[in-house]
């Protein structure tokens, strides 16, 4: 009886034990004193074989690079901030596997580089924080970096169907970052201020879109729009060793104010700060909307009558059908901007239509693109 009580006894012990045990070890896992170091993924988009947007001998993947690398070489620096680089050198590395890299790291921050091109001169620097976009600028920019999934094997399997051509697509895959979602929009602010500020560059804002490599991270994450390559000037001073590395400072200076109010009184900085406004997107407008005329991009003209749905159409949505004559036309896209009939006609080329071409409406009386680019721009 003794002996069974003992033992009774050794066995509750050692329960009592092990489960405090794994109260402890519960406790520091899932306990929030600041981890140390700091880890901050610094990820230099395209590279390899995917160029990025190449404007006037500018390469994307060569300036994305150079100033990841800057950034990363100042952060470096610092003693309790630890750095990774999703690729150092001009090698292509897939969305997924960025992302990946991440999240293995259970890095802190996750800095995607990127710069921006237009057929306009537009200019300015935006950054971006993973939503549903306000407009089709910013969707169009989302459409541009997830393009490259298409240069990676087996990228229906990896991104679970997503069609970077299809906007449906962006609906629905904004859920993934909202626990970040204020967190990321605090450093993409900060950003944005050091670039205005200290750069004197144009600010197009903070902004929210689709982009597939924010989604699958799984910390705060911000991606980097440093300005315009096909803008002449823009181009050139991102070419520019200086403008390299005003860009490169004004990151490093973002993410040390970032660490800093995290481990601070971020609570207390909240307080004194508005939260951050989005990008008011009505200002966004592009300078070339046509007043009274949509363009569209035709694919077919048949005699059959077919369903417009994406089945039908090599996987493009936004697919309208109108009865010409005898004929029925199929029509992609319906826009008053002629840069974003543009990239629709684009779009259509590069999914297997590239015999397609634009047409123009005014009111629903057919004229030439030429007669529409005379009438005057809102
Ligand atoms: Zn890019």
């Amino acid at each position: 009886m003794n002996r069974y009580f003992n033992m009774k006894t050794n066995i509750l012990v050692f329960l009592i034990f092990f489960t405090t045990i794994n109260f402890s070890l519960a406790a520091s896992v899932g306990g929030d004193p600041p981890r140390d170091p700091f880890v901050v993924v610094l990820d230099a988009g395209h590279g390899g074989k995917d160029p990025g947007n190449s404007w006037n001998g500018y390469s994307e993947k060569d300036i994305s690079l150079n100033i990841a690398l800057q950034v990363g070489a100042e952060l470096e620096k610092i003693p309790d901030v630890k750095v990774i680089y999703t690729r150092k050198s001009d090698v292509f590395v897939t969305l997924a596997g960025r992302a990946n890299i991440a999240n293995k790291a259970e890095a802190d921050l996750f800095v995607s580089i990127h710069m921006n091109g237009h057929r306009s001169q537009a200019q300015g620097t935006e950054t971006f924080v993973l939503g549903l976009h306000r407009n089709q600028d910013n969707l169009e920019v989302a459409m541009r970096e997830n393009q490259v999934i298409f240069l990676e094997e087996d990228y229906e399997m990896t991104y679970d169907g997503f069609n970077p051509n299809s906007p449906e697509s962006y609906i629905g895959l904004t859920l993934m970052q909202e626990e970040y979602l204020d967190q990321s929009i605090l450093l993409a602010d900060l950003i944005q201020k050091n670039f205005t500020n200290i750069n004197k560059r144009v600010n197009r804002g903070v902004k929210q879109a689709g982009f597939l490599v924010l989604r699958e991270t799984y910390m705060p994450s911000v991606l980097v729009e440093a300005g315009f390559l096909s803008n002449k000037a823009e181009g050139a001073f991102l070419n520019s060793a200086a403008g390299q590395s005003a860009i490169s400072a004004s990151i490093v200076r973002a993410v040390k104010d970032y660490k800093n109010s995290i481990n601070h009184d971020i609570l207390d900085n909240l307080e004194a700060n508005p939260p951050v406004q989005l990008t008011q997107e009505t200002e966004e407008m592009p300078l070339d909307v046509y007043d009274g005329i949509t363009f569209r991009v035709q694919l077919a003209a048949s005699g059959k009558k077919l369903d417009p749905s994406s089945r039908n159409f090599k996987g493009l949505k936004q697919v309208s059908r109108n009865k010409e004559g005898k004929l029925f036309k199929y029509y992609y896209g319906a826009t008053s901007s002629f840069s974003q009939i543009q990239d629709f006609h684009e779009m259509a080329k590069r999914t297997g239509y590239p015999d397609s071409y634009i047409v123009a409406f005014r009111g629903n009386e057919k004229i030439s693109v030429n007669e529409a680019l005379k009438t005057k721009t809102k």
